[in-house]
């Protein structure tokens, strides 16, 4: 494609001007909102309004007046629109982490079972944290299969089958109604991670029967560094399954002050303690972006995007290596490329403007975000990548020093 079509593409586009939503600067092509979303154009606003009014002015009166207590309900029905979850269904609160955490250590001990099932290279927390309640709770372990021996792994010790739907790395993405229903069949419950599907590729949990479900707010959400994570419980579950992390938010009555826990009855007895406040309310304006936007059209933006991405790259790129399925229907909205010195050609090319990230050992990793991304975007991103490739200008010891964050 030539830099004048993909222009033409984006004239074409009745989702262009969503860009107008964010504030990004000038000179920068960023292709990682599937790390760290853009900045919603209202986020300044929203944080100010949230800091200045809500707790200056309204101070501790705020919890009722602005609608803090209920912002985690709020905001959760605002993200089971994204997943096709039902209202009642989805809470914000805690980190992924956390999430992964109680919905892990309550499958583990609603019934007999006590194996946690997951894929190796599986994103690193989400292994972390299913060994950490393999050790704090007993009897309880984690066995791991290859991504295509997962349904056959299944048995009758499993409790619980964890995935993540798009993988960070490759951006494979796994069949949910399918592997819900080999997971269930079995009489396991199915947990699927939804960090980098939520807000850039259709997810329908209810349409695929899912149990359980964790995903993130700061990554195609574009909550802000930090935000908020959220879980999903399917309706049927919610009054047998028990959070393990029992604080008095999620109690039946939290501002009766009784000694005693009882859960509340609905998603709510998934929270734990107070709400981030602050960080809900940049989370909902990252949510408020997907406001009115026909999310068909936009995920097919998205997979329009990466397929141009990956040709463009594929033709113009013979030192890199396609590290993602070719198939655009088998992946998420991101790309990787395998490349022996991946560290420092990530580094020249955010030098000049082109912001993707690195996985570890030798991935440039590219996301496409098509709320905030054009197809011209797409094709200078590939061009600049061309241009570090062939020139060389990489191998500079200083795109060799290794950041903490990378
Ligand atoms: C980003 C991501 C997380 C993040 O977890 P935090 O607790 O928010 O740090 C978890 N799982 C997957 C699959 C992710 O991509």
């Amino acid at each position: 494609m030539t830099r004048d079509e993909a222009r033409a593409l984006d004239a074409a586009d009745p989702l262009a001007a969503l860009k107008e939503r964010f504030v990004l600067p000038p000179g920068v092509l960023y292709l990682d909102g599937n790390s760290l979303g853009a900045m919603p154009a209202a986020a300044p606003a929203a944080s100010a309004r949230a800091v200045a009014e809500e707790w200056g002015t309204g101070l501790v009166r705020s919890w009722n007046d602005a609608g803090w207590i209920d912002a985690p309900s709020r905001l959760g029905d605002r993200v089971a629109t994204l997943i096709g979850a039902a209202p009642g269904e989805v809470v914000v609160a805690d980190t992924t982490s956390v999430n992964l955490h109680k919905l892990l250590a309550a499958a583990v001990t609603a019934g007999e079972r006590r194996v946690i099932l997951t894929e190796p290279g599986n994103f690193p927390t989400d292994l972390y944290v299913a060994q950490g309640v393999a050790a704090t709770i007993p009897g309880v372990s984690v066995r791991t299969a290859p991504r295509d021996a997962v349904p056959a792994a299944i048995d009758e010790d499993v409790a619980v089958v964890m995935l993540t739907h798009v993988h960070y790395q490759s951006a494979a993405t796994f069949d949910l109604r399918a592997v819900t229903a080999a997971a269930q069949a079995e009489g396991a419950l199915m947990l699927w991670d939804l960090s980098h599907s939520t807000g850039a590729v259709p997810v329908d949990l209810n349409a695929a029967g899912a149990d359980l479900a964790v995903g993130c707010g700061y990554k195609y959400l574009n909550g802000g560094p930090g935000a908020p994570a959220f879980l999903f419980v399917a309706a049927r579950h919610q009054a047998r399954l028990r959070s393990p992390l029992s604080g008095w938010m999620g109690h039946a009555a939290p501002f009766d002050f009784v000694d005693d826990y009882a859960p509340a009855a609905g998603i709510r007895r998934w929270l734990a303690g107070t709400p981030p406040v602050l960080g809900m309310a940049a989370l909902a304006a990252g949510l408020a972006t997907f406001d009115g936007v026909n999310l068909a059209a936009l995920f097919a933006k998205g997979r329009a995007l990466s397929t141009l991405f990956v040709a463009e790259v594929t033709a113009r790129c013979p030192q890199v290596r396609l590290a993602s399925p070719a198939d655009p229907a088998q992946r998420g909205s991101h790309v990787s490329f395998a490349h022996p010195d991946a560290y420092p050609v990530m580094a020249a090319l955010i030098d000049r403007g082109v912001i993707g990230d690195f996985r570890a050992p030798d991935l440039l990793r590219f996301g496409f975000t098509p709320l905030y991304l054009g197809f011209e975007d797409v094709w200078r991103a590939a061009d600049v990548l061309a241009d570090v490739l062939a020139s060389g200008v990489w191998d500079d010891p200083r795109y060799r020093r290794r950041a903490a964050v990378t």
